[in-house]
């Protein structure tokens, strides 16, 4: 075998990345724009020693599965890697995906799996959108994406994730840099003004955001452009986000507000939340309501509990578990996101649910050890990379009755659950949930239940 060969592929799986993956002559290819169950031709691109890359040259015979993509630029933005498969077939690859996980990570042999909650509509989920501006090669002023992993912009003001008035917006703020001669910003030269346009929009309210980022402290003739801007239904924060930094970071510090409010309100459940331009938010509420619904009926609180909220963000589950709970402590390393935290007890009058800044595989042992306080529930959302050892081994003498895992990566979620299931715990159910549809990326929350000893 060597490169530039043509091989005859069967996709059997997707990669993390979304590549369609195959087997020929014992090596496993990675072959992008491939879904599970195409027979593809393919041209071996790099070769290594157990796997090798190759480009699809044709396609033998397509997977029952496969669709055509609904937007025009799916294929060179990367955002959404999965379109060309239906959605059903999207929703048994993920299903399969954290099964195949706990199974062969976790050594689970029957996981205990409730059916993927899906969807509804896979398409215009997204509450926000950030576009980058710039100059196409003929010279004009083009809002888009970032092409695969690069910085050229790609000329698409419509994505299908995301809202409709993101197009309305993006046609009103351009045409306002030509009217004014409003240079976009240049990456190379850090001249220019304009540097994206942030969108936000309450699903539950139908509030508005708009935040243009911008090289410089103000923007020329900006009277005009909220004039046009206040008519969009919703509109009710328009904003500048200062950044003159030479980065790849999109948002500066500071903000000016334009008009209107400096943030925007949304409600999940029967929470409210306040979300200001440099706020985390949850990006798919539809299904963060579900997500959160099935954690707190794992959790099975009634009243009484004392409840730990470990990588709590800006307080969404904790405040959704403030509801049920006697008290509830949420951990969090970002200062900023506790503040909003704070305030969005606030704002919903909850007073039992109290947050702390720092690493939970910090405040968490401190918080048992030196202060005695315990657990009847322990709820986890942690990054990618899961939870530290250390923070498995104090919840695990802390010995609560439940513990909730909510994951965005059901390899380390195997991980850890192997971990915690080895220490007094059992694992008595699992639901995946699809929270970007299109994409590889899967969310799960499982319940653990402490063993009778
Ligand atoms: N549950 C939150 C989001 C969780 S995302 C919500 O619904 O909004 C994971 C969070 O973990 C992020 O906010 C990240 O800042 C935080 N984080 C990352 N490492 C951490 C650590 N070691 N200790 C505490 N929080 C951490």
């Amino acid at each position: 075998m060597r490169k530039d060969d043509l091989i005859t592929v069967t996709i059997e799986d997707l990669s993390s990345e979304g590549l369609g993956v195959g087997h020929y002559d014992g090596m496993a290819f990675f072959i992008k724009d491939t879904v599970i169950g195409d027979v593809a031709e393919a041209k071996i691109m790099k070769l290594k020693k157990t796997y090798g890359y190759a480009r699809l040259t044709r396609l033998i015979t397509p997977s029952p599965d496969r669709i055509a993509a609904r937007c025009p630029v799916a294929r060179q933005c990367g955002g959404c890697q999965i379109q060309a498969m239906s959605y059903p077939a999207q929703l048994r690859f993920k299903e399969a995906k954290v099964r195949n996980n706990l199974v062969r990570i976790g050594k689970f042999e029957h996981p205990p799996m409730e059916p993927i909650i899906g969807m509804e509509e896979p398409f215009r989920y997204r509450n926000k959108a950030q576009f980058p501006v710039g100059m196409s090669k003929d010279g004009r002023i083009i809002a888009g994406f970032y092409a695969g992993r690069t910085h050229a912009i790609i000329e698409c003001e419509d994505c299908l994730l995301g809202v409709e008035e993101n197009r309305v917006i993006l046609d009103l703020v351009l045409e306002h840099m030509k009217e004014y001669h409003i240079r976009p910003y240049e990456e190379l030269t850090g001249k220019g003004l304009v540097r994206h346009v942030m969108i936000r929009k309450g699903f539950a309210t139908g509030a508005v955001m708009v935040c243009l980022i911008v090289n410089g402290d103000s923007l020329p003739h900006a009277d005009a452009l909220v004039e046009r801007l206040r008519t969009i239904r919703g509109m009710a924060s328009i904003t500048l986000n200062i950044n003159r930094e030479q980065t790849n970071v999109i948002m500066g510090r500071e903000i000016k507000l334009l008009w209107g409010q400096p943030y925007i309100e949304d409600t999940i459940g029967n929470v409210r939340f306040r979300i200001s331009p440099l706020s985390f938010y949850q990006v798919n509420p539809l299904q963060t309501e579900k997500l959160y619904n099935k954690a707190l009926e794992y959790a099975g609180l009634t009243g009484e509990e004392t409840v730990w909220d470990l990588y709590c963000g800006i307080g969404t589950i904790s405040l959704f578990l403030a509801q049920r709970a006697k008290q509830v402590y949420g951990v969090e390393i970002v200062p900023a996101a506790i503040e909003d935290a704070k305030a969005n007890a606030a704002l919903n009058g909850m007073t039992n649910a109290k947050f702390f800044v720092g690493k939970a595989e910090e405040v968490l042992p401190e918080k048992y050890e030196k202060e005695g306080i315990t657990a009847d529930v322990i709820v986890v959302d942690p990054p990618r990379k899961g939870c530290e050892e250390s923070v498995l081994a104090t919840m695990i003498q802390m010995a609560p009755k439940r513990i909730v895992y909510v994951s965005c990566d059901s390899a380390t979620l195997a991980r850890d659950l192997k971990y915690l299931c080895h220490h007094d715990y059992e694992l008595t159910c699992c639901c995946p949930t699809d929270m970007f549809g299109n994409s590889v990326h899967v969310e799960t929350v499982c319940l653990l239940s402490r063993k009778d000893k």
